[in-house]
């Protein structure tokens, strides 16, 4: 829906990547006045980062939120993950327009989108699906909660009728936005995450369940055809229902071929991201981007170009038969439960996990570690949650940084195991984010396996 913000005053809250491209959009298209408002000051945020909005033409309003600046406002986008504040809800009262990023963005974009949410698997589905949507010629634009801000897109030619707009969006994310036409909603899992923010698993999944709310009976809704809550929650919007990964569904496994209901047939071996559930997740692509109308050649030339993502299972080193695996993107348990089944079988695992819970079960790691596991090494503030419901089924081990985790975890594998990163919690106890987690430990591997057989750390 194009709507204007000419001569208009918009205020961001919220200083982060896609607030500060908001504030910057918004000032391009002609708005009065765009306002950076943030809780930290510019000590906090760094005088570089404020130098540079003021140079952008923003106003940095810092040190905390002011009402009467949003209540000024015509516009207020809400930047991801910034909890529950007085003045933003004092300006929503006063009927102020509250609004995420992604709806902001959209405001100015008329190409097709395809949307990506659920709680695993979102940035490997979004990669995928846009390399095949490229490889058929549309100009895309890929991003969102991944790589570039929505509204990075906006002037691009996949932003004009006849782009398109494959977007990964977060449950944060979907929280403000409310009117967005996605052609293709894509909802891939909903697990316990966030609970520390969401308070339940039906408040975190109401959130996701957004992404079907703005849809129209022209539209489609893509969802696991053996997930029986993902195909109800799907149900319950006005979009056209798409299945994917089961016997009868749209997209689905025959032997050895990915084939689906236009009649196209992809061999598996295409493929070089590992797992089942990577499997899964191709179908989810593959489904999302033929809802696009793309045809089967430009979907054999994205799987087969797609080497998957760093920090997901990627090969970090070996050495005397022991494989190294970083999969620092398990950020949550079922990502962990998921890179555990992924090991090869018959290989056993030393699983390197811990950092700050969520608080969620560590329960359903239990029968991958029963079956699987050789010790568990743990590191960060989870630890003695984790040991306390999993310490019956493998030893376990307290290590106190990366490095010491690596270093323990090699002392208890055997020929042939796999030590395997799969942290299950959040990184923000001990780092910056995953992939710096995840570049420590690759780090730590090197420096002590040496410099045989190894890959580059991406
Ligand atoms: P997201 O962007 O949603 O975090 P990623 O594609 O980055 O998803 O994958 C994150 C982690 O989740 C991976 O490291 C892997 O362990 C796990 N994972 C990926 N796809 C799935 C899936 N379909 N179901 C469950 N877990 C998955």
């Amino acid at each position: 829906m194009e709507r204007s913000v000419d001569g208009k005053r918009v205020t961001v809250v919220g200083f982060g990547r896609s607030g500060a491209a908001a504030a910057k959009l918004a000032l391009k298209m002609g708005a009065r006045e765009a306002v950076m408002q943030d809780k930290r000051d510019a000590v906090e945020l760094g005088d570089d980062k404020v130098l540079e909005l003021a140079r952008d033409g923003i106003r940095p309003e810092l040190g905390g939120h002011k009402v009467q600046t949003l209540l000024e406002s015509d516009v207020v986008v809400l930047s991801p993950g910034v909890p529950k504040l007085e003045a933003v809800s004092a300006a929503e009262n006063a009927g102020i327009d509250v609004i995420s990023e992604i709806e902001f963005a959209s405001w100015f974009i008329h190409g097709e989108y395809i949307a990506i949410t659920g709680t695993n698997g979102k940035s490997t589905v979004t990669t995928l699906a846009g390399a095949i949507v490229a490889a058929s010629g549309v100009p895309t634009f890929v991003g969102g909660n991944l790589g570039a801000p929505l509204s990075e897109a906006v002037g691009t030619p996949a932003a004009q009728p006849g782009g398109a707009l494959v977007v990964e969006l977060s449950s944060y994310q979907l929280e403000r936005t409310r009117s967005v036409p996605f052609r293709v909603s894509v909802l891939l899992n909903v697990t316990p995450d966030h609970l520390d923010r969401y308070g339940s698993l039906a408040a975190y999944a109401a959130a996701k369940q957004r992404i079907f709310l703005s849809q129209s009976t022209r539209d489609f809704a893509v969802v696991p055809a053996m997930d029986p809550a993902m195909v109800a929650m799907a149900a319950a919007g006005s979009a056209v229902v798409q299945t994917y990964a089961g016997p009868q569904a749209d997209v689905r496994l025959d032997g050895d071929f990915i084939v689906d209901r236009w009649g196209g047939r992809f061999p598996r071996s295409l493929l070089k991201i590992r797992g089942g559930h990577n499997l899964e997740n191709a179908m989810a692509a593959i489904l999302a981007a033929r809802l696009l109308g793309v045809g089967e050649s430009a979907v054999r030339e994205g799987l087969e170009g797609f080497e998957g993502l760093p920090h997901r299972m990627q090969f970090v080193a070996e050495e005397e038969g022991i494989s190294y695996f970083n999969d620092s993107k398990a950020t949550n348990v079922a990502a962990s439960v998921k890179a555990l089944e992924g090991v090869e079988q018959g290989r056993r695992v030393v699983l390197v996990a811990g950092g700050r819970d969520k608080g969620g079960s560590y329960g359903p790691l239990r029968p991958l570690l029963e079956k699987k596991g050789r010790a568990l090494v743990l590191v960060g503030e989870a630890t003695e949650l984790m040991k306390a419901q999993l310490e019956d089924l493998v030893p376990v081990r307290h290590a106190d940084d990366m490095f010491d985790a690596v270093r323990i975890a090699r002392g208890c594998a055997r020929k042939g195991d796999v030590v395997l990163l799969a942290p299950a919690c959040s990184s923000l106890d001990m780092f910056e984010n995953y992939e710096e987690r995840g570049r420590v430990f690759s780090a730590a591997v090197r420096a002590l396996v040496g410099t045989s057989r190894q890959e580059e750390d991406l």
